[in-house]
């Protein structure tokens, strides 16, 4: 699943190939995505040129010429896919965006979840996002502010994009690991020195040199993790056993004996 780090890498690829470039034409394939964005709106955006490349949160936007601007979420599985319009389109291509120098960019995700939709000038259909987690500023101060009157647990906490937008399930787990943390702690009473902790934590689960991005999502990487997805497993600081609970509908891995 993608998370910031995975997202900020798929903005780069599509700059590297798209930057600078102009529009020769977005084509929905899948009939979800032409719900999204329709052929008017298609048919308007042809020619523009693609200015700027934004990250926010997992959101990836494409600021065109005219002021609109092509807002891009991966959910679950998608990635960009990027070739000639003269190659073969991947069976899972959900949306394609051809450019006039013959870049073809593919989003492709096999569960078609993904979403492709176009703000116009002026207007953000983003919805309220937190300070970044990759942000520099996130600090203790910020996260004890936004969580002062939340009367949710810590875990649910750092996944919802307007407390800190990137964060997703993966990440949450293993930085709440590293800083020794209680998902189920009341986000509220969270100490000081647990948020300080935290922020490290974030910072070291981000951090491409500690952990390349893509790491937690390759087969490889997954059985280094410290706790994602290894249920029952033995905890790799003190011994004690990996357990899975849910929580607000998703599944939380971590170590009930060292994390507190
Ligand atoms: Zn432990």
């Amino acid at each position: 699943m993608p998370e910031l780090p995975e997202v900020e890498r798929a903005a780069r690829r599509l700059g590297r190939a798209a930057l600078g470039k102009t529009i020769a034409s977005v084509k929905p394939i899948h009939p979800a995505l032409k719900r999204k964005l329709s052929p008017a709106q298609s048919r308007a955006i042809k020619g523009k040129r693609i200015e700027r490349i934004e990250r926010r949160g997992k959101h990836q936007l494409l600021h065109l010429d005219s002021g609109e601007t092509i807002v891009v979420h991966f959910r679950m599985n998608g990635d960009w896919e990027i070739g000639t319009t003269d190659g073969d389109l991947d069976p899972f291509a959900r949306a394609v965006i051809e450019l006039t120098d013959g870049t073809r960019i593919s989003l492709v995700d096999r569960r078609a979840l993904s979403s492709i939709t176009l703000d116009k000038k002026g207007a953000s259909s983003l919805p309220k996002l937190g300070r970044e987690a990759s942000d520099p500023t996130l600090d203790a101060d910020y996260l004890a502010e936004v969580l002062r009157r939340k009367k949710i647990a810590i875990k649910p906490a750092l996944m919802d994009q307007s407390i800190i937008a990137g964060l997703g399930n993966i990440y949450v787990a293993e930085a709440l690991w590293e800083a020794e943390l209680d998902p189920r702690r009341p986000a509220a009473k969270v100490s000081r020195a647990k948020l300080e902790k935290l922020i490290d934590a974030i910072r070291l689960v981000l951090s491409p040199r500690k952990r390349r991005p893509g790491r937690y999502t390759d087969k490889r990487g997954a059985s280094r993790f410290a706790v994602y997805d290894r249920e029952g497993k033995e905890c790799r600081r003190c011994g004690g056993t990996v357990e899975r609970i849910v929580q607000a509908g998703r599944s939380t891995y971590f170590c009930p004996k060292c994390q507190r």
